[in-house]
């Protein structure tokens, strides 16, 4: 059988974590962990990471407290613990370290990491973006502070509490027999055909959001839904609830407002990976791995 690129916990996964939460309201133990040569810190400029490049690869965890003056500075969110070494995320925020280095995109730099890196670095990215979008308080419209290490973010004039958000979105294969039924997006890359998603909207079960939207989207009607995994999407803030769905109704029918097509393939015709007729989905995503875990059972 082909071995699947992905399985759960898919990547950008935290694994090995321990965020250690009780830590974010500990001063004390904070500023230590500032200034322990031992800490690690993950620094993004407008979302992409910052790496100094090693003769072994792209190193996205160079940044020690040396190289910082001294000092983590106090604006960094805390991550948790890795191995017992404190891990810190930075938004340099236009400043640039004492090291030379580049900024690349998460997705580009993932595929060299290993699970533990890339999970971490997901998770730095998720809040750096939370951090960027919600400076302002949404009851007043005064400007909101860094409290809890970065784990909330306090309305400096009425003073109620905002957290990090993570929104839930289905994601489906759907399947009838020996075929299963991929779409396009206009926004994907030139041939690229992948699973049906869409944003839970409020006062919906994760199973109404995956029939109503492979309605809207294609027309067809779902029969059994079966939860498959999760996976966290910070691009910029979603979580992949992951499912896999037999179709038992409708004719496909395409929604050109959110796909530009979408077409039944035949199990034989993706799994020959040379006459594929179609780019599938990259291996990073849950949506490869809802694709080649139903493609392994063929
Ligand atoms: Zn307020």
């Amino acid at each position: 059988m082909r071995p699947i690129a992905n399985p759960p916990p898919h990547v950008y996964t935290t694994v090995g974590l321990d965020r250690a939460a009780a830590r974010r309201r500990d001063p004390a133990w904070l500023a230590e962990r500032r200034r322990d040569p031992l800490s690690r810190v993950v620094a993004l400029d407008d979302l992409r990471l910052f790496v100094v490049d090693r003769p072994e690869g792209p190193d996205p965890f160079a940044l020690e407290p040396a190289l910082l003056g001294g000092e983590i500075p106090e604006r960094a969110i805390f991550l948790g613990l890795l191995e017992d070494r404190a891990v810190f995320a930075l938004d340099l925020e236009g400043e640039r370290p004492g090291i030379e280095g580049r900024l690349v995109e998460l997705r580009a730099l993932s595929p060299l990491l290993g699970a533990a890196e890339a999970g971490l670095l997901a998770y730095a990215r998720a809040l750096a973006h939370w951090h960027r979008t919600h400076r302002f308080c949404g009851r007043c419209g005064a400007p909101t502070e860094t409290v809890e290490a970065g784990h909330v973010r306090r309305c400096t004039a009425c003073g109620s509490d905002g957290f990090p958000r993570t929104d839930p979105a289905v994601i489906v294969l759907v399947t009838q027999g020996e075929r299963c039924v991929l779409g396009r997006a206009p926004r994907f890359p030139p041939g690229m055909y992948s699973t049906l998603a869409g944003f839970v909207e409020p006062g919906e079960s994760l199973e109404a959001a995956v029939r109503r939207e492979v309605r809207e989207e294609v027309g067809l009607e779902l029969g059994e839904i079966r939860y498959r995994s999760s996976q966290p999407w910070p691009f910029p803030q979603s979580l992949m609830l992951g499912f896999r769905a037999s179709c038992v109704g409708g004719a496909l029918a395409v929604e050109l407002e959110e796909l530009e097509d979408a077409r039944w393939f035949h199990r034989a015709e993706l799994l020959d990976e040379e006459r594929r007729p179609v780019r599938l989905p990259n291996p990073d995503s849950i949506a490869r791995f809802l694709i080649d875990e139903w493609l392994t059972e063929g």
